[in-house]
């Protein structure tokens, strides 16, 4: 067996060096990422209005909407929910919380009144910041509301005055409050993928640890290029993989963050363009706009691009392939992270020689993997596939107020259960097959619904498709597929389930199709399998 990997304990460990992490158990992550200096340039750029924050201006902004909300009674363990879309101010706001030692809890601001009532009772939100459209949201739950404007040119209305009034405070703290590594810094909530979703308790020990092994591990493999780094944030900061980039780490890292507030794809173009973007972290659906505006214009060239970064959902073959032949200059990567890793787990990792783009990448330095047969509880070597269990520093702390689940997730040996079924190459490259959950069991044979969704959205007439199971007396579950066809097309059940059953085993045909208008997914690209079923049950 490889070096990294050990057939005795079955423990992967990282191909890559070690990285050192800060020892000292009293330091925060606003310190930390403020402990480098990035004078001269901008920090953080708004994409519609050009409206920009140097990094000189940063950590003054930051101290002075901690000195405002210490001034408004908010103190250290109390927890304020960010309620927004993407803005130049969302970084402010975020870190602002941190440094006053208080605790950020991000959600969706297009969440329901429902949604954000049990968020605000299950993390007990004193304080919220938010849009002006979500006042009527809040204002039943007797909690303050402070209204954030898009950009500067936003600032002069009234209903901002109490922002302004924060991020114009100008002074310090009158004594920063002692807060150690292990204390709580964020409350962010997993997807709700596969079912309610969790509140995952992040340390501050745990933000520090993402901003090195992810963020500034990854850009030191670019640092041949002289160019300065400029990120496109369109991935929302209010999912850990938008925050960890654009709120925490390439902050400390002295990159310049172009903040976009919604994805229009022709506003992409024309911003790459305009600001010179060099990387951008996207989503599958993303890419996929992405391709088809640049198969239909000419103008889309996307010159500056250095980096694509792909994350958070399975993308098929075929979109990486159509990427590569698109954009043949641009280095393109995946990468796999969940909400209790803090963004932190396996990212592409491309060298001269050596490209792998199919792969959700190696291992990130400092962490430990072990690939576990779900059935017999074996520890599998390179080549098998099973549930991946990870370990390092970026392990959450546990769920919210859930001992029960976070016992389920992580052992007693400190090893969080990921849910996710992958394999390790021999150059210890690891694939992604599916969710554990996922996995149809039918006649005891086992169905990835992840292979099936490939191989129907591969049929020309097919424009999206989501593969789950269903229920059945006799053989336990068969696998249904919700397919969405282009406009016109005539395709029938039949047609679906005979074009299925040419490629795969037997065992694995579909059972049952189902036209629908559109596929639901989540904010960052995922299927939300928990609704497809939902629906099921009333088809049935
Ligand atoms: P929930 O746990 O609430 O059901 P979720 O798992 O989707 O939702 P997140 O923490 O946002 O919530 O997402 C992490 C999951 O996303 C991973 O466990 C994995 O299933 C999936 N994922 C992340 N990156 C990738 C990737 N590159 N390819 C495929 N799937 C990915
Ligand atoms: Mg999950």
């Amino acid at each position: 067996h490889p070096h990294w990997f050990s057939s005795k304990s079955g423990i992967y460990h990282s191909k890559h060096a070690p990285v050192d992490l800060p020892s000292d158990p009293f330091l925060d992550v606003v310190s930390f990422i403020f402990s480098h200096r990035h004078d001269g340039v901008s920090a953080l750029v708004d994409s519609s209005s050009g409206c920009s924050i140097s990094y000189s201006k940063l950590l003054p902004l930051v101290k002075s909407v901690a000195c405002g909300l210490h001034k408004m009674g908010v103190s250290q363990g109390d927890v304020v929910l960010i309620l927004l879309p993407n803005s130049i101010y969302y970084p402010i706001v975020f870190l602002g919380v941190l440094y006053l030692g208080a605790i950020v809890t991000p959600l969706n601001p297009l969440s329901s009144v429902h949604e954000i009532r049990r968020h605000v009772a299950e993390c007990g939100v004193s304080l919220a910041f938010t849009v002006p459209e979500n006042f009527k949201k809040l204002e039943p739950l007797g909690i303050s509301v402070i209204a954030v404007p898009e950009n500067e040119k936003g600032l002069r209305h009234g209903c901002f005055s109490c922002f302004c009034y924060l991020i114009s405070c100008d002074f310090d703290l009158p004594q920063r409050p002692v807060i150690k590594q292990d204390d709580t810094a964020g409350i962010l909530y997993s997807s709700g993928t596969t079912g309610v979703s969790k509140g995952v308790v992040l340390s501050h020990k745990n933000l520090i640890a993402m901003v090195e092994l992810f963020v500034r591990f990854e850009a030191s493999q670019y640092e041949c290029s002289c160019l300065r780094n400029v990120y496109l944030a369109v991935l929302p900061m209010f999912h850990v993989y938008g925050l960890s980039l654009f709120a925490v780490g390439l902050l400390s890292l002295g990159s310049t963050v172009v903040v976009m507030r919604k994805f229009d794809t022709d506003e992409v173009v024309r911003v790459i363009d305009e600001y010179k973007v060099t990387h951008f972290p996207v989503v599958p659906p993303m890419l996929t706009a992405l391709i088809t505006r640049a198969n239909g214009f000419n103008d889309c060239k996307l010159q500056s691009l250095i980096q694509v970064s792909c994350g958070a959902a399975p993308l098929s073959s075929g979109i990486v392939d159509d990427f590569l032949r698109t954009f043949p200059d641009v280095d393109f990567i995946q990468g796999y992270g969940m909400t209790e890793s803090t963004a932190v787990g396996t990212r592409g990792f491309n060298t001269e020689k050596f490209r792998n783009y199919s792969s959700i990448g190696l291992l990130a330095p400092n962490m430990e993997a072990k690939v576990v047969d779900w059935n017999t509880g074996a520890f599998l070597p390179p080549g098998s596939s099973g549930e991946l269990w990870l370990r390092g520093p970026s392990i959450m702390t546990g769920y919210l107020n859930n001992e029960e689940a976070t016992m389920y997730t992580i052992d007693r040996d400190d090893w969080l259960h990921t849910g996710d079924v992958v394999y390790f190459d021999n150059d210890g490259y690891l694939y992604i097959a599916d969710r554990l959950k996922d996995i149809i069991k039918y006649k005891g044979f086992q169905i990835a619904p992840a292979d099936l969704e490939a191989v129907l959205i591969s049929h020309p007439e097919i424009v999206d498709v989501a593969v789950i199971g269903a229920t059945d007396e006799e053989t336990g579950e068969i696998p249904v597929a919700f397919v969405v066809t282009k406009v016109g097309s005539m395709l029938s059940p039949k047609h679906v389930m005979d074009y299925a059953a040419e490629q795969v085993a037997s065992y694995k045909k579909i059972r049952k199709v189902f036209f629908i208008n559109k596929i639901p997914r989540s904010a960052t690209g995922k299927i939300l399998r928990k609704q497809l079923r939902n629906c099921l049950t009333s088809k049935l």
